[in-house]
């Protein structure tokens, strides 16, 4: 029986299914070669953030099993109720010693660093300037903080400057980006942004949930790549994409970590890591750092993917990486499409709003260093002949 007072539900999701909004779960698992099963039918995965395939392959091996062996698999409770554990501690030195700052702080997922931290460094009477296009958890983490929110347009830092020049001086400022946006493939001016931080007093925090472990000679991320290591405050990151597991990090200075210790409601109130996922994490770090020649691949790739698309009419933004959005407009053109291309066998999700901005619903491509050329010139193909049929209806 239905209890009545659930009936807004039916209602809800009835209204999403009219808009072409509404989202389900399918069944699915990876294959080889960046291929997968979904709903038990084999597709190209054009939907992944296992960029270097590392989640996948491990899966297949049972590497992790064996590797785990010893480590327990729960934690029991929160780090400043059990004690940290000796793995998570060496695992947060070393990876502060890769990224080039003086401490680290793992958090439970990407998700839980962003409305941990932000709300940590930021209160009810300061500002936080945010890009129009950043994440969701930055967002959300924003709106934990109650901090002013005042949103510049993507990539704009003129606006972005007028509005440092307006906040008053006696409130805490802080910048936040995502480094590589995560449903437009753009890449965030980080060296402009250090620049108008440096220039007004405000704190600067980068999400580099999409360019961990792709970017850097080793994979330490765009910051590393610049140079600019020294001058971000929060260097958020997370173990979910390239490296190919779950949780997050916060890199910065040993002040930094101490505050988020103290402040951060999600690393207080959550239980820490299980141990055997800090064993992961370190196995999949060492062939991230090895990795050189899969993240050429991956940009080489990518590179090829977004040409030839361009080169066939096809809109795909702005995109500068491995993430290649297909601009279609209304959310049920984005549908159709997705719908389509699962017929042709490539996975490739429809992406709405509110995840995106009104009217720029989206198919969203992401590659993976292993996937086959071959593969991919056909999936260019037939994305580009169903692109040609929509605007044809
Ligand atoms: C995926 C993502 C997150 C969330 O990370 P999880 O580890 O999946 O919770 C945060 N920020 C950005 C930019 C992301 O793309």
């Amino acid at each position: 029986m239905e209890s009545s007072s659930l009936s807004w539900m039916k209602d809800e999701l009835q209204a999403l299914e009219a808009k072409s909004r509404r989202r389900s779960l399918v069944i699915s698992e990876p294959l080889e070669s960046g291929w997968m099963l979904r709903d038990g039918r084999r597709m190209l995965n054009l939907a992944s953030n296992d960029y270097l395939g590392l989640a996948a392959r491990n899966d297949r091996a049972e590497r992790s099993l064996g590797a785990n062996r010893g480590a327990s698999r729960g934690a029991g409770a929160s780090r400043l109720v059990t004690g940290t554990g000796v793995e998570v501690a060496e695992l947060e030195e070393q990876f502060a010693a890769y990224k080039g700052t003086e401490g680290c702080l793992l958090f439970g997922s990407g998700y839980m660093a962003n409305i941990g931290v932000i709300p940590a460094v930021v209160g009810r009477d300061d500002v936080v300037f945010s890009d129009r296009l950043n994440h969701a958890s930055i967002v959300d983490g924003i709106v934990l903080s109650r901090a002013e929110l005042r949103r510049y347009r993507h990539r704009d830092t003129n606006q972005l400057e007028d509005m440092l020049k307006a906040a008053s001086s006696s409130k805490r400022k802080l910048i936040v980006t995502d480094s590589i946006f995560s449903m437009d493939g753009t890449i965030a001016p980080l060296r402009e942004l250090v620049w108008l931080k440096e220039r007004y007093g405000a704190m600067l925090m980068v999400d580099e949930a999409h360019s961990g472990g792709l970017y850097g000679t080793t994979g330490q991320g765009l910051i590393h790549e610049l140079g600019l290591t020294e001058q971000v405050e929060l260097q958020m990151g997370t173990f979910s994409k390239a490296y190919g597991a779950y949780g997050a990090y916060v890199a910065g200075s040993m002040m930094v970590k101490e505050s988020l210790i103290n402040q951060a409601r999600s690393f207080i109130y959550s239980t820490a890591l299980p141990p055997q996922l800090i064993v992961t994490i370190r196995e999949h770090w060492i062939e991230v750092k090895a990795a050189s020649l899969a993240r050429e691949q991956l940009q080489y790739k990518a590179a090829f993917v977004r040409d030839s698309l361009r080169d066939r009419g096809v809109q795909v933004g702005l995109s500068e990486c491995h993430i290649i959005p297909v601009i279609v407009g209304s959310d049920a053109n984005a549908v159709r499409m997705a719908d389509r291309l699962q017929q042709l066998g490539i996975a490739a999700v429809a992406i709405r709003p509110p995840t995106v901005p009104e009217g720029t619903a989206r198919i969203r491509l992401t590659l993976m260093s292993e996937h086959a050329m071959d593969d991919l010139r056909w999936a260019v193909e037939q994305i580009a002949a169903c692109v040609a049929e929509g605007e044809a209806d």
